[in-house]
């Protein structure tokens, strides 16, 4: 049994990876200053006598004993991380220099969770861990990007100079339960649109494309990647599914569930900086770990929606 900080724990990721360390029978601390996490995403875990939740910024130091550290710590979806952009900065620089130092101090291993978007609007496709990007330094996505980057910058920095035990993973797209209808990314908008019915809003004429994966799929191959006693130097993971689909291909896998035959759409300017297509290859955890992500598209939206239409609770 481990000893784990999850910053960041009370955001969507970062609570399905709380509940599933905590069925292994691992310890589990939460840190996180609630900014978009809640607290109704944990407190079916506060009478876990392994369960531990301690609100706090990651901008500033952080004094735990821990084995491991999976940093999560910072808003995901464009209009949160924009809200304000340079807090988004200082998470990512501030806050990772903090918890390497702690991971440093008690020999904790750290898993960074980057994302696809350091591939910024990519002119490889698909995209490999091995391609450098195309971010724009200064748009408005840069915060997130950028400090991202800064954040990989950092974790392999601190593996190379400090000798910790770091590991860095790049999210593609993840969609389901504990996403809210206030999240702001594509699949919860057009799910609660469609259930309210209201306009589902396409930005630009619906061709841009993402790779989406299901939660409980990136949450399993996060652990698979802590836990790995392999031998590495300076590796770095895609997990993404590996197939992409359209904006307006979304739109009609979610319709197909909720009503095929609604037809309130609106398609409106593009948003400033979107990019246009990403999509996995995820070749290495197949190599590496005889690991992908298993539930397919249509299997896992449906799991959503029934999650919106059941579960969730505002
Ligand atoms: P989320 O917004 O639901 O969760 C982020 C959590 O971090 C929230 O609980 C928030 O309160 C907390 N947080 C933010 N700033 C903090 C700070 N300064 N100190 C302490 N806590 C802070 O987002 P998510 O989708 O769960 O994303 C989690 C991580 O995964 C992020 O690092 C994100 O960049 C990464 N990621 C997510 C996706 C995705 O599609 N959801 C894709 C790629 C990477
Ligand atoms: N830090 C922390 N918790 C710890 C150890 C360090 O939050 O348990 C922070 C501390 O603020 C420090 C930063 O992590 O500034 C980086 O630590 P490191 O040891 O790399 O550098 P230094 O202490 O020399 O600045
Ligand atoms: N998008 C959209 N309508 C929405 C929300 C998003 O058309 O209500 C588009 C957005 O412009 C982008 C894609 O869906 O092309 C994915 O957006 P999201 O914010 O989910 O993720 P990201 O752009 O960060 O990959």
């Amino acid at each position: 049994m481990a000893r784990i900080a999850i910053t960041g724990g009370a955001g969507f990721i970062g609570s399905h990876l709380t509940d599933l360390l905590l069925s292994l029978g691992h310890e589990v601390v939460v840190v996180d200053n609630l900014f978009t996490g809640r607290k109704t995403n944990f407190e079916h875990n506060l009478d876990n006598k392994n369960f531990e939740f301690i609100r706090h910024d990651v901008v500033f130091p952080l004094y735990l004993e821990v084995d491991e550290v999976y940093h999560l710590a910072c808003p995901a979806s464009p209009e949160h991380y924009q809200y304000n952009a340079i807090k988004t900065i200082k998470t990512n620089v501030l806050g990772t220099i903090n918890m390497l130092g702690l991971a440093k101090r008690s020999k904790a291993s750290f898993l960074l969770a980057s994302t696809s978007e350091i591939y910024g609007d990519p002119l490889e496709h698909p995209q490999k861990e091995t391609y450098w990007g195309n971010v724009n330094t200064v748009g408005p996505r840069s915060c997130y990007d950028e400090g991202k980057r800064i954040a990989e910058t950092l974790a392999m920095n601190y593996r190379v100079q400090n000798n910790v035990n770091t590991k860095i993973v790049r999210i593609f797209n993840t969609y389901g339960p504990r996403m809210l209808f206030n999240d702001g990314r594509v699949v919860s908008n057009f799910i609660v649109q469609a259930l309210k019915g209201e306009d589902i809003t396409i930005y630009g004429d619906g061709t841009k494309e993402r790779d989406f994966t299901y939660i409980d799929d990136i949450v399993r191959i996060m652990i698979t990647i802590m836990n790995s006693k392999r031998k590495w130097n300076h590796e770095i993971f895609n997990i993404g599914y590996g197939n992409s689909i359209s904006v307006n291909e979304m739109v009609d896998i979610i319709i197909n569930y909720i009503n095929p035959n609604y037809n309130k759409v609106t398609y409106t300017g593009n948003a400033e900086g979107d990019v246009n297509k990403t999509l996995a290859v995820n070749d290495k955890i197949k190599e590496w770990f005889n690991e992908s992500p298993k539930i397919e598209i249509h299997q896992g939206i449906k799991k959503y929606i029934d999650w919106f239409k059941n579960d969730c609770d505002s």
